[in-house]
């Protein structure tokens, strides 16, 4: 097997599987895992042991490795396509309501919120995702079942579906939520009722899909925009934007070791999921549930540094 140690010399994708199977190989040598997520009840009895990885190209070919075949609990990944679903609808008026700065602070601080008058600073911390969500429940109507339907489309898998116990898990612990939702409706930066939107952004994060479906629905930011069936979602533009929003702040205060280590386009969620884009050559997701201290997955991120490292890609 010919491993690809120069990015002078990307990988065939032939070359994809061997190198999963060798990731996969190292990883269940690695002792410490992280602790699933514990504030939302439903996920804290997920072995931290489980892992799986997939990567997918443009044309929809996957290979993957553990668990790659396995449901789990998608979480902020989903931030992404909602992002994406909105840009689609409104445009830049997007962004008057959210910023695309990195934080710098935790998923679900509540700090900048009152200095920056109600506007987040970027639309992957937990107050950015909410006025997305709104902003696409207002355009749609209902946003987590927008949400579901393009994962369901993108994956080619209809099964997708929201696990309602994590969602009325995440409704009964989601108080910081709650108050980053009635904190920005007091600034008049949420249109629906706070109790409408937090109902569809927890269904929207307990939406569930394997490393599989979520590498193949993440080949849009691969595409430049395009779709699993040659439409057009995003132009090339607004399909980089999202792509350096993940880069800078796709994983929290974590972003700025994200990209030091893997060098890609990233989103992660508290299931201990996390997507990646090479952009024009493939698209990763990987779940392993064990996070840090910051909310992302241990193995997850030790997977995907040794992806990149390993064959050349990413995007520097
Ligand atoms: N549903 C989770 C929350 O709002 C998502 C957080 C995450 O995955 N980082 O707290």
């Amino acid at each position: 097997m010919a491993i690809m140690t120069s990015p002078a010399s990307l990988p065939s994708p032939q070359t994809f599987q061997p190198v999963l199977d060798r990731i996969a190989a190292e990883i269940e040598k690695t002792p410490g895992r992280g602790r699933p997520a514990d504030y939302i009840p439903a996920l804290a009895a997920c072995d931290p042991r489980r892992f799986g990885m997939a990567v997918a190209e443009p044309d929809g070919t996957v290979y993957g490795v553990g668990d790659w075949r396995q449901p789990f609990s998608t979480q902020s990944i989903t931030k992404v396509f909602t992002l994406a679903l909105d840009l689609a609808r409104e445009g830049d008026a997007l962004w008057e309501h959210v910023g695309r700065e990195p934080s710098g602070n935790p998923f679900n601080s509540l700090v900048q919120l009152e200095y920056e008058n109600g506007i987040p600073r970027n639309p992957f911390i937990n107050a950015g995702a909410l006025v997305v969500t709104d902003r696409l429940q207002t355009q749609t109507g209902d946003a987590a079942e927008t949400l579901l339907a393009f994962l369901r489309t993108e994956s080619g898998n209809d099964q997708l579906s929201i696990n309602e116990d994590v969602a009325a898990s995440e409704a009964k612990h989601g108080d910081r939520n709650a108050a980053l939702g009635h904190f920005m409706a007091a600034y008049g930066n949420i249109d629906n009722p706070v109790p409408v939107l937090l109902d569809q952004y927890f269904r929207q994060c307990s939406i569930e899909a394997s490393c599989a479906d979520l590498a193949l629905a993440t080949g849009f930011l691969a595409r430049h925009g395009i779709r699993a069936d040659g439409s057009r979602l995003l132009d090339r533009s607004q399909a980089k934007h999202i792509n350096a929003i993940m880069l800078t702040c796709g994983t929290y205060d974590a972003a700025g070791d994200f990209a030091y280590r893997v060098g890609l386009p990233g989103k992660s969620g508290v299931g201990g999921g996390i997507i990646a884009v090479v952009p024009g050559h493939c698209t990763l997701c990987v779940w392993s549930p064990g996070l840090d201290e910051r909310g992302n997955s241990v193995a997850g991120l030790a997977a995907l540094d040794r992806f990149t490292t390993l064959t050349g890609l990413s995007v520097f």
